[in-house]
C-alpha cells in the first residue's frame, strides 16, 4: 500500500454533476437508477452495510430532482397506513426518520382522521380543542368524530433524498447527476444530459458500465426502464397525482387532517391537499384539468369530484382559496408509481432477473418506504457477498 493510499481512511467518492466533468470509471460492483427518496436510501444503507463494495448513484436531474415524486410527496409518516403486518417495518422507518438520516428535519405533528361516525373516537372537536384554525375549517355536525395518531410524524421527502445521498457520499458512494440511465442485465448505458442554449436537453455522450448488481430506483418510470432493459413486463402501475392548495393559515400546531380519504397537510403557510388515489392510470394518460361549474380548471376530474364530495363536512373546500388553476401546468403534480398496480400496495423490492433489482415505493413510501429499502439493500448484499 502506497503512504497515499494509506493517508485517508476514509472511503474516496466522487460527484459528477455536469458533463464538463469526464467520466472514465467503466465499473461497479453496484449501481442504483435514480437518487428519489427510495434511490438514495437504498444508496445510504448499502455503503452502511458492505463499505466493500463500490457503489453508483445515478439520476437523471438534479439532487433532489424537481420532477420527480419525492419532492412533492407529503412526507407524512401515521400508523393509520400501515396494513396488518408491516407494524416493525413501519416502526423501523419512523426509528429511521428520527435519527438514522443525519440532518433531517422531523416534525411531532399528530393526525386527526375526521369521521362521520364510528365506535372508540373522540368528539372531533375535542381532538381539535388545541387548533382553532383546523376545527374551523370543518363541520362538525358532518365531522362529529375523529381518531387521531398522537405518534405521526411529517418531513420533507425532498430533504430526505438530499440528505440520505450526501451521507451515502461520505459513506464512500458516487453520485453522477444530469444522466438518464438505461439498465439491462450485468451493465448500465449511461446518457450524460447537457442543455443547448436553445434550452433543450440532449445527450451530450453515452458511457457503459459494467455492474455485478443494478438497483432500479426511478419511481414511476422504473417499471418501464425494467420492462426495456430486459424485455420483461411487470404487474405494477403509476398514477398521476396532484397536490392542490388551500391557503388557510396554519401554524406549528396545526394537526395534519384527514377526510374521506383526503389528506391536508400543513405546509408553507397552508394546507397542501392529497388526494386518494383511485386507480391506476392507463397507458398514454396525459394529464389534464377538468371543468367546474362550466370554468376550466387545473384539477383533474376525479380530483374535483372527490372535493366537492367533501364541501359539505369541509365549507374551505368550496371557498375561493382552494387554487383550481387554469390549466394542469398549474397544480403541482408527479407520477407516483403503484407497486402492484394496485393504489393501496406497499412498497416492494424485488429481483425480475439476476442481479437487476426493482425498488418501488409509491404512495405509502413515508410511512414504510425506508423499510423496504434497507430490505433491498440487505439482499442485494447477500447476493454479492
Ligand atoms: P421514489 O419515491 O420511488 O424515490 P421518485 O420519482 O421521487 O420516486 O424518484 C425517482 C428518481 O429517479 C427521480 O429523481 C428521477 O429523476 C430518477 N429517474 C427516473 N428515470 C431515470 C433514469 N432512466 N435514469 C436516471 N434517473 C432516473
Amino acid at each position: 500500500m502506497s503512504a497515499a493510499d494509506s493517508a485517508s481512511t476514509a472511503p474516496r467518492s466522487q460527484v459528477w454533476a455536469h458533463v464538463g466533468q469526464p467520466f472514465t470509471p467503466d465499473s461497479f460492483d453496484i449501481v442504483v437508477v435514480g437518487a428519489g427518496r427510495m434511490g438514495a436510501a437504498c444508496a445510504l444503507y448499502l455503503r452502511q452495510l458492505a463499505p466493500h463494495l463500490s457503489l453508483l448513484l445515478v439520476e437523471e436531474g438534479g439532487l433532489p430532482n424537481e420532477e420527480g415524486a419525492t419532492i412533492l410527496a407529503p412526507g407524512v409518516w401515521t400508523a393509520f397506513d400501515v396494513p396488518e403486518g408491516q407494524e416493525a417495518a413501519a416502526e423501523w422507518t419512523r426509528e429511521q426518520l428520527l435519527s438514522g438520516i443525519e440532518k433531517l428535519e422531523v416534525e411531532s405533528r399528530p393526525l386527526v382522521e375526521l369521521l362521520r361516525d364510528g365506535a372508540d373516537t373522540v368528539p372531533s372537536s375535542e381532538a381539535l380543542a388545541h387548533a382553532p384554525e383546523a376545527l374551523a375549517l370543518l363541520d362538525p355536525q358532518v365531522y362529529p368524530c375523529a381518531h387521531v395518531d398522537d405518534r405521526a410524524l411529517t418531513y420533507r421527502p425532498g430533504q430526505l433524498a438530499l440528505q440520505a445521498a450526501q451521507q451515502a457520499i461520505r459513506l464512500g458512494a458516487n453520485l453522477l447527476l444530469n444522466t438518464r440511465a438505461e439498465p439491462g442485465v450485468g451493465q448500465v448505458k449511461l446518457h450524460r444530459l447537457t442543455v443547448t442554449n436553445t434550452h433543450q436537453i440532449v445527450v451530450h455522450e453515452t458511457r457503459q458500465v459494467r455492474a455485478r448488481a443494478v438497483v432500479v430506483a426511478a419511481g414511476a418510470a422504473g417499471p418501464v426502464l425494467v420492462e426495456h432493459g430486459v424485455g420483461l413486463h411487470t404487474r405494477h402501475g403509476r398514477a398521476y397525482v396532484q397536490y392542490p392548495r388551500l391557503n388557510l393559515p396554519t401554524s406549528a400546531q396545526t394537526p395534519v387532517l384527514r377526510a374521506g380519504g383526503l389528506t391536508l397537510r400543513p405546509q408553507n403557510d397552508g394546507l397542501t391537499l392529497i388526494p386518494p388515489i383511485h386507480h391506476r392510470d392507463p397507458q398514454g394518460y396525459q394529464p389534464a384539468g377538468g371543468q367546474l361549474t362550466g370554468v376550466l380548471t387545473g384539477l383533474r376530474r376525479e380530483v374535483l369530484e372527490d372535493l366537492v364530495a367533501l364541501m359539505d363536512g369541509l365549507p374551505a373546500l368550496s371557498s375561493d382559496r382552494l387554487e383550481l388553476g387554469r390549466s394542469s401546468a398549474d397544480i403541482a403534480g408527479a407520477w407516483v408509481s403503484l407497486p402492484g398496480g394496485q393504489p393501496d400496495t406497499i412498497p416492494t423490492a424485488e429481483q425480475p432477473a439476476p442481479g437487476l433489482f426493482l425498488l418501488l415505493g409509491g404512495p405509502r413510501a413515508d410511512t414504510l418506504g425506508l423499510a423496504t429499502a434497507h430490505a433491498l439493500a440487505t439482499e442485494v448484499v447477500a447476493t454479492l457477498d
